[in-house]
Formats: structure tokens, sequence, C-alpha cells
């Protein structure tokens, strides 16, 4: 038996009490059949910890976090929160914070799910950590201000620091997938911005020979992901770009129910599925757990890479190629027209392991 892992949990509000214990029985199946065990620490977070703390992301959880290498997270519902605690968003305080800079959004289309665009296999690099993200753009203060009641300014922040960082993920990335990363960008409009950013991309670029790399602006980019997403396969974007084309990606892939993410740091990684807390369908068992359970398997993997370990790296294989049996034997919950429930799926899914 090797070292188990630690994982901080925070389940969430909306759907995450139902799809993060499925991820995380999902895990813990896996590790164990590869003679690794999975320890558990929960945290309070989002709108019960408003009832037991009076905040969504506590004091006392931040400092917890900082113990753990690996968060699991659900997702959050800050329109129910009441308004004097709504900003910054839990996820931005914890990002921010911990200066999770890369996430990483796969999407792809599997065998048993119809995708608007079957060729889809795309890895969204996103940069997190600044962009037009007016919560973790500046030290001090918001980027986004109102000088007069019907004037509003939004600052955008890039750095070639920030953008380097992220260019190499996304570089690294396309070595370990099919070689070929596409900067996006709007440099023709935000011309120091985020011509800034596809420089920076093309330098780093320079230092990957092997990988082919392209540019395209964000709106063709959108077209040109529902026309021929299969010409493409890493994307690296600023934040907000990236948040908007995910969001596309994961729905031409099949469903938002699908799409798993990963934030991280160079030595902390937070596993959150790309939806949010889906509150129309919260409490009633129909939720898919597909997101959550491949983001922990993101997770997983994540950390068999850093630490070298083959067992982790093998559970998060396992966790993959138990997700697509199911999903190719057809069985689906409501958001891929079918029937099964969350807890069906999931054991549907634990059960092909
Ligand atoms: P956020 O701004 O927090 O990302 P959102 O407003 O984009 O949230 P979601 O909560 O992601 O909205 O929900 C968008 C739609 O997708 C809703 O109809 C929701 O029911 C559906 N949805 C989201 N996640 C899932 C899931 N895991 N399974 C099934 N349907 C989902």
């Amino acid at each position: 038996m090797t070292e188990p892992l630690r994982i901080a949990v925070l389940d969430g509000d909306g759907i995450g009490p139902e799809v993060v214990p499925a991820a995380l029985s999902v895990a813990e199946r896996a590790l164990e059949r590869q003679g690794t065990g999975l320890q558990t620490v929960r945290l309070p977070f989002g709108a019960t910890a408003i009832d037991s703390h009076g905040a969504p992301v506590p004091g006392s959880t931040l400092e917890a976090l900082a113990d753990f290498d690996l968060w699991l997270v659900g997702p959050h519902d800050s329109a129910s929160y009441p308004a004097d605690l709504r900003h910054p968003a839990p996820g931005a305080v914890m990002r921010k914070q911990f200066d999770l800079f890369a996430n990483l959004r796969p999407a792809r289309a599997v065998t048993g799910v119809r995708a608007t665009t079957p060729g889809i296999d795309v890895l969204i690099v996103r940069e997190n950590s600044e962009g037009l993200y007016a919560d973790r753009n500046m030290a001090v203060g918001s980027g986004e201000f109102m000088p007069t009641p019907d004037v509003a300014l939004s600052v955008g922040l890039i750095t070639r620091a920030a953008t380097e960082r992220i260019a190499i993920e996304a570089f690294e990335a396309a070595r370990r997938r099919r070689g070929h990363v596409t900067v996006v960008h709007k440099a023709n409009v935000l011309r120091m911005t985020t011509g800034l950013f596809r420089d920076v991309c093309l330098q780093v670029g320079e230092r990957y020979p092997d990988v082919r790399v392209d540019t395209e602006h964000v709106d063709a980019m959108a077209a040109l992901l529902v026309r021929r997403a299969g010409d493409f396969d890493v994307i690296v974007t600023e934040n907000l770009f990236g948040d908007i084309l995910s969001d596309l990606a994961a729905e031409l892939s099949g469903s938002l129910g699908l799409a798993p993410s990963l934030n991280s740091s160079a030595d902390r990684a937070m596993a959150q599925a790309v939806h949010g807390a889906a509150p129309d369908i919260a409490g009633r068992d129909v939720a898919n757990p597909v997101a959550t359970i491949s983001s922990i398997a993101m997770l997983v993997r994540w950390h068999g890479e850093q630490s070298a370990s083959t067992s982790a790296l093998r559970a998060a294989d396992a966790i993959d190629a138990a997700v697509a049996h199911v999903l190719a034997d057809g069985l689906a919950t409501a958001d891929l027209g079918g029937s099964a429930s969350t807890t069906e799926f999931t054991a549907a899914v634990t059960a092909a392991l």
C-alpha cells in the first residue's frame, strides 16, 4: 500500500453535495484498486459556510487549504448569497490567494454521447489570474469602477510573466497531446493587452520547435470551433476568452455536465467541474456527475505526474476509461437525453472500474 492521497473537499452549493461525493467514491475505488488509499477532509464552503461561519470561504477554510496540495471543490451559487457576501466570488478568493494561475479545460466528444461537433478534442488552457477579471487582477481594490452612476469602467491586466507561465503550460500540454497550439487573442482591437498576450505566447513557442503554433482572433475561434473543431488541439488564451470558449467547447462536445477542469499552481491543484451549481436541478439526484468525476481524474493524474506515482497515473486512466465505458454503453443522465440518476450513473462507473 503506497501513501494515501490527501484531498481537501469542499462540497459547495446546488448539485455540489450530489456530484462531489459521487466523484470521491469513484476515485476512492480506483485508487484502492491500485493499492493506494484516499484521505479526505471536508471544509466549510458556500451557503452552508455562510450559515455556520458567516462567510462563503471562512478564514479557517483558507488556512486549512494551505495544508493540502490537492483539492476537490464543488460549485458555488453566489447569486443566492446575501448581497454583501456575493463579491468576490468564492472561486476567485481561492484562485487568487493560492495563485492557481492555470485553468485546464478539456472538451472531447465521446462514443455514446451525441456531440454537436463530433470531432472535437481540444484542451483549453485558460490564464486564470488576470485579464478582465476585476475580482483578481488588482492587488488592492477592484479592476471595475464607476466614476458616476452612469459610467462604468473595467481595467484589463496582461503581464509578460503571467502570460509566459500559462504559455509554458500550453506548450508542455501540446507535447503530451497532438503537438499543436492555437493562441487566441483579439489584438486587432485590444492591441496592447491581448497583443502582448499573443506575442509572448509566440515567443515561448520558439522554445518548442516540435509544436506547431498558429493564432486566431477570439471571435473567429468561436466560429471555427463550431465549423471545424477537429483542426484544433491546445487553445491558449486569456481569462475571459477562455471562460467563454470553454463553455462553448463543452456544449459542442455534448453537455456542460461532461466538462471537467483543473486549476493549478506549481505546487497545488484544485479540481472543479466547469459547470455551476445548477440550482434548477439540485437535490433531485438527476445531475450528471461526469464533469466532477473527470475533474478528480485530472487531479489524480496531476498528482501522479508531480510525484511520479504510477499508481495514481493508473488510477486516473482507469477513471477515464470507466466513464467512457459507461457512456459508450448508453447509460445517460437527463442532460444527455437519458433517465439515469446521479446515483445510478456513479454506481455504473464504480462497477466498470
Ligand atoms: P455559473 O455562472 O456558476 O458557472 P451558470 O449560470 O453558468 O453557473 P450552471 O449552474 O452551470 O449555470 O447551469 C447551466 C445549465 O446547465 C442549467 O440548466 C443546469 O441545470 C445545467 N447543468 C449544469 N451542470 C449540470 C450537470 N452536472 N448535470 C446536468 N445539468 C447541468
